[in-house]
């Protein structure tokens, strides 16, 4: 069977499975079907299926290497795809990054570049903008609202390399606020930061999802900090296990996942 013929199926499969709210639309959530990722000869992702949903907080846990920055990417059309695709809105996602803030993991980020923390807000108006275009007082004004809203309006003048890990967090977190995206990609926020910044993440993405955005979060750690999450998308090269947390947090889910390296089980789950 050819991807395109299972894609087909996959998508009205999806709706049946996974009922959504009665005031979201089915099509308003990004649609992964049968997506696969080789770099090279290495199979890093093998047939994903799974939808992310608007309106919920969505984790995308598993071990290192598992493949989960690789399928943020790859829904985004950051990294070509073998087989399969992501849909939003019944289109390609890739064709539709204007609708997207995504933060990559920290260590793809150049952190001596010459950037003041207004500079890196304000690039996330760029594409409402156009870059030979002055930004306009709207523009301004979301930037410094959201700069207040993470706590950092007062840092604006430093150059984002002077700041801890978790300030920095917090910008590109106001960066993506002030995109006024309908669709949020972080990958591994949590790395290297307070617990006030946590919290404020955390509060800023619930906020989000309250407000019917689609959030999609990369975690790989089991703490504590996973209970935020609505919804999981388990992988280890393929897809262990999708849907609310309490129905993905299962022990067996947990082993097939990271084996015998688990140190956390929600008991709540
Ligand atoms: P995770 O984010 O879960 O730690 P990644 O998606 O970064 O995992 O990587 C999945 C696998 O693909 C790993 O084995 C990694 O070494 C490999 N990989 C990731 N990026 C590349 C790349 N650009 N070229 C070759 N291999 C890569
Ligand atoms: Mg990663």
């Amino acid at each position: 069977m050819t991807a395109a013929n299972f894609s087909l199926e996959a998508n009205s499969n999806f709706d049946q499975v996974y009922p959504l709210p009665e005031t979201l639309t089915t099509t308003a959530s990004i649609k992964i079907a049968s997506l696969g990722v080789h770099y090279r000869t290495q199979e890093a992702l093998r047939d994903v299926n799974c939808i992310v949903k608007p309106g919920r907080l969505t984790g995308i846990f598993g071990p290192n290497g598992a493949g989960k920055s690789t399928l943020m990417k790859g829904i985004l059309g950051l990294v070509p795809l073998s087989s399969g695709h992501a849909l939003y809105q019944d289109k390609p996602l890739k064709q539709q990054l204007e609708k997207v803030a995504y933060v990559p993991q920290r260590s793809q980020i150049d952190w001596t570049y010459p950037a003041t923390v207004w500079d890196v807000v304000m690039m996330g108006r760029v594409k409402k903008t156009g870059w030979l275009r002055s930004f306009s007082g709207v523009s301004r004004q979301l930037a410094k609202n959201a700069l207040e809203r993470v706590g950092m309006n007062q840092y604006r003048d430093r150059p984002i390399g002077e700041l801890s890990g978790g300030q920095q967090q917090r910008v590109f977190l106001a960066r993506a606020l002030a995109q006024q995206a309908e669709i949020f990609c972080f990958d591994e926020p949590l790395v290297g930061i307070d617990q006030k910044t946590q919290t404020v993440i955390f509060e800023v993405f619930h906020e989000l999802a309250a407000a019917g955005k689609t959030v999609l979060v990369v975690n790989h750690d089991l703490g504590e900090s996973i209970t935020h999450f609505d919804d999981l998308i388990l992988l280890n090269r393929e897809l262990i296990a999708t849907g609310s947390r309490q129905e993905v947090l299962t022990q067996e889910n947990l082993y097939r996942a990271y084996g015998g390296k688990v140190i956390y089980f929600d008991d709540a789950a």
